[in-house]
């Protein structure tokens, strides 16, 4: 790795000094044990392992060109925090992004500068924090700085455990406390606020140095909150699910999963002190209701989306590889299905270049691309994602599942012959095609790649969902227009495209209670 100036004033990690920021007393469960030390532990310091190499290429002089920038006080700083102002913002955000992605094959869904853009996503809709909620809307600027300046990589827990719905944030305002599982204010002073309750899935919490804690359907004032915390708070406690990576296996064998992956964990606070510079809002159900966080996560549904993007091009990569491996590439039928894998890749790309050229700025001038292009785009992504998966492994024919470690290889078969002898292609030794098929694999098939597909489709709303705000935001009253005029109809009654998503199951909570101001087009945005 070239190291870049060592001289300059900067406020960045290495690698080590990541690794030891979690050295702390974070209070983690594996398999009903307490972790001692994320950083050593089987389930969890791969993964760790592999953001610290993330961490250093700040310092590396080309990597460092996208994750890093020059500040105007002259330090150098990561690129996650950076307020995007212009699309040429959003287009250098875009290399980091990418960067960050390639670095895991981008199975960690919460890569370093991840979850950054929801503090910058609160930033882009300030003024709706300051009017409804101003006592606190000024510590989002407290926390970007902060944030910033340490270097800090976030988790975010804000979906509810999948036990009793009754009690779940949402549903059910009746069922009292404490019978309610959902996190919520259990005492407030004059310093801050306790909030006891669980939170189901917090990807990579374990693994970072804060996390972000809130709600999307919050029914009672006490249960309505946005605030940052660190992972070692006192009554923060962290319970890991099963790994699907493979410690301890040889990187030949295992090229991807043999090296870690980041952890989901349900969360829990047991008294949790939040002082008040850390609150964003506070007893404030409007800045809450899944439809106006998808207004002000729209940097994170963007980052999601060019995730994505950066792994089409690496399935492209993938692709031409085995073809190349098993000399397909003069069979037409198998070339056809190569071509599908690039057309979807060209369609992301596509979609990605006209997010960022329709962007505009935010009510709280931060350039967001335009969130219906990001909107199709991940949803035609998740759509097609089983499809593209079953070509690769489809045109790896026996090659993906038929792997050998490299001592079988070396074994006699058959007339003098080692095993490795009959499946030499003549590109490629027996050894590297099967390299090549173990890293298929592991992307395509593995464990650890349902893991990453089952992460694309869940994490930020599946394609149906997509698809539900697709309808509701994609303004399309001129075709309409041109339709009606073709026959003669007259002007259609006006309707509104905001950000709207009907939950079933929560809109009766939600929408009667006036606790959504955001649903169904009844009060726009500013
Ligand atoms: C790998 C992974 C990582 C995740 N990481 C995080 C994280 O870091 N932080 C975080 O806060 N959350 C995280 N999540 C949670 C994720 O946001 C939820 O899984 C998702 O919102 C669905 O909620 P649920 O799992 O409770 O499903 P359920 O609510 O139990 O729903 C089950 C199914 O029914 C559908 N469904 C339920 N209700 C409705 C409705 N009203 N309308 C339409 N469809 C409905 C759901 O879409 C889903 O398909 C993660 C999830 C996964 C799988």
């Amino acid at each position: 790795m070239a190291v870049a100036d060592p001289q300059q004033t900067h406020y960045l990690k290495t690698g080590e000094e990541y690794v030891k920021s979690l050295q702390d007393d974070r209070e983690v469960y594996y398999k009903g044990e307490r972790v001692e030390d994320v950083t050593t532990h089987v389930a969890t310091g791969g993964g760790i392992r592999e953001i610290a190499a993330v961490y250093d290429d700040q310092f590396d002089s080309q990597a460092q060109n996208v994750l890093t920038y020059v500040r105007d006080d002259g330090a150098r700083v990561t690129s996650s925090y950076l307020i995007p102002r212009t699309r040429d913002d959003l287009r250098f955000r875009r290399e980091g992004i990418k960067h960050v992605a390639r670095s895991t094959w981008g199975t960690h869904g919460r890569g370093i500068d991840m979850i950054a853009t929801l503090p910058l996503g609160m930033l882009g809709e300030l003024p709706s924090f300051k009017r409804e909620c101003p006592e606190f809307a000024e510590n989002i600027h407290w926390y970007l700085k902060h944030a910033e300046e340490n270097n800090i990589h976030l988790g975010e827990t804000i979906v509810d455990p999948q036990g009793f719905r009754s009690r779940a944030a949402g549903t059910a305002p009746e069922t009292a406390p404490p019978e309610r599982a959902t996190a919520r204010i259990v005492k407030e002073d004059a310093t801050g606020i306790w909030i006891s309750g669980v939170k189901g899935v917090g990807t990579c919490v374990p693994q970072a140095n804060e996390l972000i804690l809130g709600s999307f359907h919050p029914p009672l004032d006490e249960e309505s909150f946005w605030v940052y915390v660190p992972v070692d708070s006192p009554g923060l406690r962290m319970f890991c699910r099963e790994i699907v990576h493979r410690p301890g296996t040889s990187a030949y064998d295992h090229p991807l999963t043999s090296r870690g992956e980041e952890i989901e964990s349900i969360v829990a606070f047991d008294n949790l002190f939040v002082p008040r510079e850390r609150i964003m809002a506070k007893g404030t159900r409007s800045l809450h209701g899944v439809n106006f966080y998808n207004v002000w996560a729209r940097l994170e549904h963007w980052y999601t989306f060019v995730r994505i993007v950066a792994k089409a091009e690496m399935y492209v990569g993938l692709a031409q590889l085995i073809m190349d491996t098993l000399e397909l590439g003069e069979i037409p039928v198998v070339r056809q299905r190569v071509a599908d894998i690039i057309e979807y890749c060209q369609i992301l790309q596509a979609l990605q270049l006209a997010a960022e050229d329709l962007a505009e700025l935010s009510e709280g001038e931060l350039m967001i691309p335009d969130v219906n292009v990001v909107t199709a785009g991940r949803s035609y992504a998740l759509d097609n994602l089983p499809r593209i998966l079953h070509i690769l492994q489809d045109i790896c024919g026996q090659g993906m599942i038929l792997r050998w470690s490299e001592k079988d290889l070396e074994t006699p078969a058959a007339f003098g012959k080692n095993l490795g002898w009959f499946l030499d292609t003549r590109n490629m030794s027996a050894r590297d095609k099967n390299l090549v098929m173990n890293l298929v694999w592991d992307v395509a098939a593995s464990e650890h790649a349902t893991r990453s597909k089952l992460f694309e489709e869940s994490n930020a709303l599946n394609v149906p969902f997509l698809k539900e705000r697709l309808y509701g935001e994609y303004d399309r009253s001129k075709f309409l227009e041109e339709c009606r005029h073709f026959i003669g109809l007259g002007p259609a009654p006006e309707r509104t495209f905001t950000p709207h998503i009907l939950a079933p199951s929560l809109s009766s909570v939600t929408n009667t209670k006036g606790d959504d101001p955001f649903a169904n087009g009844s009060k726009t945005r500013g």
